[in-house]
């Protein structure tokens, strides 16, 4: 008797399962006001949030302009030339002093994804197909070892790729140049092996720990380090849950979201469907205010 009422909990718990991803953001508008205020604390750790550091984004192409390929080679390579120099404040497009871009540099909006590939990664790669959005997306060495179909996925839907380390060490950044070289290395060589061809021009470090040998190793290997100026937090599911998760998501990202952010999401790393759940709303709405972009290569 107790098996059957256990098993009809077991019922009920994931019809609420389904219906939270069915269900998206709460109707009505950024409710709670407590949650913005809790987005500080409860962010990554480490240094990719924050800041206005703009990418150095070949024009403000509308979406769908095809020439986008080459220009950022020449931006990326000329770092060097200012090296004693105090950070210099010339243009906009100047290299962030730190290295790390934490914005698109123009009005586009890019979202980013983390942890993956992962179970979740088709459902939301389906999602930003039915929207018609590109995006970024920062990959684990040993997941895309797992499911490497799903990175060649990523790429036939014109995503952009992120070396996200070999597997997801934090503090990856303080250990020896060698060391970190040879992570991302076998990161990059990992994503080749599923797609012989991709590109990989970015690199974020996991938790935002970003360190100045890190950064200069993967300017080294041709990736620019990114960070994000919007978290959601929706890796902190020891904070939040199911539909409690889903609204914070939707409230985080739609009070902080504005022109130039990029923005951290998570199709890796555990359960996605709070995610999944509240980009299902999220996507069309921050389509109607925003062009969505994929970070250039
Ligand atoms: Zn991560």
């Amino acid at each position: 008797m107790p098996r059957l009422r256990l098993a009809a909990v077991g019922a009920v718990i994931s019809a609420a399962a389904v219906l939270a991803f069915a269900a998206g953001c709460d109707s009505g508008t950024p409710s709670a006001a407590s949650w913005h205020a809790q987005s500080g604390s409860g962010s990554y750790p480490g240094s990719g949030q924050g800041g206005g550091d703009p990418i150095a984004h070949p024009a403000a192409a509308p979406a769908g302009s095809t020439p986008a390929a080459k220009p950022s080679a020449s931006a990326s390579a000329s770092p060097s030339a200012s090296t004693s120099a105090a950070p210099s404040v010339s243009a906009s497009t100047a290299p962030p002093a730190d290295g790390i871009i934490r914005t698109t540099g123009d009005a586009t909006v890019a979202l980013t994804f983390d942890d993956g590939p992962g179970p979740d990664t088709p459902k939301i790669l389906q999602m930003l197909r039915d929207q018609g959005i590109k995006a970024t997306f920062c990959l684990i060495g040993v997941n895309v070892q797992e499911y490497p179909q799903y990175v060649q996925a990523i790429v036939k839907d014109g995503h952009t790729l992120c070396n996200h380390t070999w597997n997801h060490d934090e503090s990856l950044g303080k250990k020896s140049a060698d060391v970190i070289r040879a992570d991302l290395q076998k990161t990059s060589d990992e994503i080749h092996k599923a797609v012989p061809d991709a590109q990989i021009k970015y690199f974020r470090h996991p938790g935002g720990n970003f360190t100045p040998t890190a950064v200069q190793i993967a300017s080294d290997l041709g990736m620019k380090s990114i960070g994000w100026s919007v978290d959601p937090s929706d890796w902190n599911t020891k904070k939040w849950s199911g539909q409690q998760m889903t609204n914070h998501i939707c409230s985080n990202v739609r009070n902080n979201t504005k022109p130039g952010s990029i923005v951290l999401s998570h199709d890796g790393g555990g359960d996605r469907s709070a995610t999944m759940a509240a980009y299902k709303t999220l996507l069309p709405e921050l389509k109607g205010k925003f062009t969505l972009v994929a970070l250039p290569v």
